[in-house]
């Protein structure tokens, strides 16, 4: 039997070192006219050395610093602001929230938009949704958009010089992506697209292009950022981060990893910690859950801890979990509309709330070098793993 799929993608992909040199020539392609939304960084660092050339090619560029949240206030006042100036594109420059907030204003104004994130730890750059969140902070609601961001360009100068920790949050958050790919494409479950219809061959083998791709040059590109500076790994790895784990999570959808992680935002205790980092116990719980084989499991485990992400439930504030804690990440994970229902076998709470134990005391027993050596599989010996479910 055949079904409809449905895959989505962003119009345009720019990267390189200094690729923000390509703004005039990105921006004129829609029109003379541009506003953009910055965050603080952008406005003190980047504005200054792009600002010049901007001004130079278009009748208009007019810039406007982030409020620090995706909100529906500040969705308005730049929906006013465009009404205002009448821009023929939008443009955001900065981390997800700030790129969110721009694409909502683009969908409700029919604009075109342009996207320049300047850390490679989410995949919202490439996304055709956005998180909006209350003033204080809580999330509000996934709004979907028509279509994706017209083009997204990375900088990589500008990535190399953001923080170690959102790099590696970024590989924690494509580490999943080919896990739930899998999952999906086992179950023929919805993509992320907002169609009700399953991906395609196309994002379940970009999927796996984004895993094996970390696995192969993570290590060296939290290096390359460690010393600010840009090598071959260090592309590779912001196109994982980026590209790949956006089309991968859009196209061929979303399963267990990401729901624990929606459960685990239910603890304040995790708000201390970035999306990618919760991602990365998200999906060493599913291991456990989905019965994935050693090698897998190891292969997991053995990669987190060689980037520094987090292995146990002490890592992102839970030290001291109780069950009853656990159980409500893992209801909350089960809700109707969360993405643990794409996994293609039947999983209840209390399943997650041990898979979450599980997961826990093998990163904690990895560490203190309580299991046999030949369970520890040396990525530079790697093999293709294939998935086994139970
Ligand atoms: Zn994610």
């Amino acid at each position: 039997m055949s079904t409809i799929i449905t895959n989505i993608f962003p119009g345009r992909y720019i990267q390189g070192p200094n690729a923000f040199k390509t703004l005039p020539e990105e921006i004129k392609r829609f029109g003379p006219r541009c506003i953009a939304l910055l965050c603080p960084f952008s406005t003190k660092v980047i504005l200054p050395t792009i600002k010049q050339p901007l001004h130079a090619a278009l009748d208009l560029f007019d810039a406007t610093e982030f409020n620090n949240e995706c909100t529906d206030e500040e969705i308005d006042r730049l929906v006013q602001l465009a009404n205002t100036h009448k821009p023929n594109v939008l443009l955001g420059m900065g981390g997800g929230k700030a790129l969110d907030t721009i694409k909502c204003v683009a969908d409700k104004m029919g604009l075109p938009c342009i996207m320049c994130p300047t850390m490679a730890s989410t995949d919202a750059p490439c996304s055709a949704l956005s998180i909006v969140y209350t003033a204080d902070g809580a999330v509000k609601r996934i709004q979907y958009h028509r279509k994706n961001p017209d083009v997204v360009i990375v900088d990589s100068v500008t990535v190399s010089k953001a923080p170690v920790r959102m790099i590696v949050a970024g590989m924690g958050d494509a580490l999943a992506t080919w896990f739930e790919a899998e999952s999906c494409k086992i179950k023929n479950a919805p993509n992320s697209t907002n169609s009700g219809r399953p991906g395609s061959l196309t994002a379940y083998a970009l999927a796996r292009l984004c895993y094996d791709t970390l696995l192969e040059w993570g290590v060296q590109a939290k290096c390359a950022v460690e010393a600010q500076t840009v090598t071959p790994a260090l592309e590779k790895i912001i196109e994982a981060n980026t590209l790949l784990s956006g089309l991968g999570f859009e196209s061929a959808g979303l399963a267990a990893a990401h729901a624990i992680h929606n459960g685990l935002t239910q603890l304040p205790q995790t708000h201390h910690n970035v999306h990618g980092e919760k991602v990365a116990i998200g999906l060493q719980a599913s291991l456990f859950l989905t019965g994935k084989g050693q090698e897998i499991v190891d292969e997991v485990y053995t990669f987190c801890e060689a980037i520094g992400l987090p292995t146990q439930l002490n890592d992102i504030g839970l030290r001291e979990v109780t069950d009853d804690e656990l159980m409500i990440v893992a209801k909350r994970s089960l809700e109707p509309g969360d993405s643990m229902i794409n996994e293609p076998y039947p999983i209840d709470a209390e399943a997650i709330v041990r898979a979450m134990r599980m997961a826990d005391h093998y990163g904690k027993a990895r560490k203190h070098g309580l299991l046999s050596k030949q369970v520890s599989t040396q990525l530079h010996t790697r093999k293709f793993v294939q998935l086994h479910c139970h």
